[in-house]
């Protein structure tokens, strides 16, 4: 077949990476990038945070099943990657401080409810979570949330395009207009295919469809604008994601190699890509600082800012019929869940495959 995927974001990646590996399949993917590395995508900002029982603190359970079954299947994608991806599942740690207490156990109470055995969160010693991280210091409540995972969003999107170069033809700097099914056009020239992927993310929106419509579409998408910071911090400790539970900000740290601390990340109702404001510094870094002390001294290196793609129920969603598949909504979760929702939507569109049998 002849596929089309519009979007090289994270799931326009990771489905031309999944096709790839069916050598019957021609692959054509589409992207206003001017390469490879042309940023834009929401995945390139992204913490990578796998984290599918924190995650319920705002989706419900199907996002979790479908970040657990991703879990699973990134297990098997990352060592089939070309290049050094860094991807692990030590856990992640839930921290609140003492005066936080109240609005810490309402989250964690949530989060006990609603993920079943055995995702719920563990209450750790302070003796245990200085074991586990030494440099966390000031939180005297922390949680373990046992299996959850942790990818380098870079490295992914690298790593997905490198294995599938060769085996997929790149449509570099095109902005496509037309999705249809089994056509893709961009103004002036359209192209057709078996069955059309369309992965543009927020690009799916229609040039004047309001935002503020309330359809349940993947077209009816809005932008959640995220602001995130990279710390180098030679010398300073951590080995797995944290979230610090603030009664007013959300707030993660997460390592990456060469001594990295991602700081992130701010959730505004805003399509706004402008830089990091001045209040999101100081709110998301005093409060990196209060759960590390040791990040005193770290440099402030890299400021991004991209936005989510969101539906109306913040919900994935994916949409099908003859010659097109349409997904979208991934929202602040779209590393987390992608392999699953991927693995779905190739189900639907292709039922004789079995792309996902994806082994190292
Ligand atoms: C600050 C921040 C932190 C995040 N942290 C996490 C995290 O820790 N864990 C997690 O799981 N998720 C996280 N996310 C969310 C994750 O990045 C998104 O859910 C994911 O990138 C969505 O994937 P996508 O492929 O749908 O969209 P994108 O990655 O945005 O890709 C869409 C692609 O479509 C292309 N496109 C747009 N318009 C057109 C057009 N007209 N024609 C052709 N192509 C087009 C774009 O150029 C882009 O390449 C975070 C996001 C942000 C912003």
């Amino acid at each position: 077949m002849h596929i089309a995927i519009v979007g090289a974001g994270a799931l326009g990646r990771l489905l031309a990476y999944l096709l790839s590996r069916q050598p019957t399949h021609r692959i054509s993917v589409f992207d206003p990038a001017d390469g490879p590395e042309g940023r834009g995508a929401a995945g390139w900002t992204a913490a990578g945070m796998l984290t599918p029982t924190a995650e319920l603190e705002c989706a419900d359970l199907d996002v979790f099943n479908h970040g657990l079954r991703s879990l699973e299947l990134w297990s098997r994608i990352m060592p089939s990657l070309p290049g050094d991806v860094s991807f692990a599942r030590d856990g992640s740690l839930l921290l609140a401080h003492r005066h936080d207490s109240g609005a810490a156990q309402r989250t964690v109470g949530l989060l006990k409810q609603k993920a079943p055995q055995p995702y719920r969160p563990v209450a750790l010693l302070p003796a245990q979570l200085a074991e586990l991280e030494p440099d966390i210091h000031g939180p005297s409540l922390a949680w373990m949330l046992p299996g959850e995972g942790v990818l380098n969003a870079v490295e992914t999107m690298r790593g997905l395009y490198s294995a599938a170069a060769d085996k997929v033809t790149w449509h570099w700097n095109h902005t496509i207009t037309q999705v249809a099914p089994g056509l893709v056009g961009n103004g002036t020239q359209s192209w057709t295919f078996d069955h059309v992927f369309d992965a543009r993310g927020l690009g799916q929106r229609p040039p004047g469809m309001s935002s503020s419509d309330n359809a349940l579409s993947c077209q009816n998408v809005r932008g959640v604008r995220g602001e995130i910071f990279w710390l180098h911090a030679p010398g300073v400790v951590l080995n797995r994601p944290a979230r610090l539970l603030h009664p007013r900000h959300r707030v993660y740290v997460v390592p990456r190699r060469n001594d990295i601390i991602v700081v992130g990340a701010s959730e505004i109702e805003s399509e706004d890509r402008s830089p990091v404001s001045l209040r999101s510094t100081v709110e998301l870094l005093a409060a990196a600082h209060s759960m590390m002390p040791g990040l005193a001294e770290a440099r402030l290196v890299h400021t991004e800012t991209n936005l989510r793609p969101a539906l109306v129920d913040n919900l994935p969603r994916i949409e099908h019929e003859p010659g097109l598949t349409r997904i979208n909504g991934l929202f602040r979760h779209g590393w987390l869940i992608a392999p699953a929702i991927a693995e779905k939507a190739l189900a639907q569109a292709l039922p004789d495959n079995t792309l996902i049998q994806v082994s190292p």
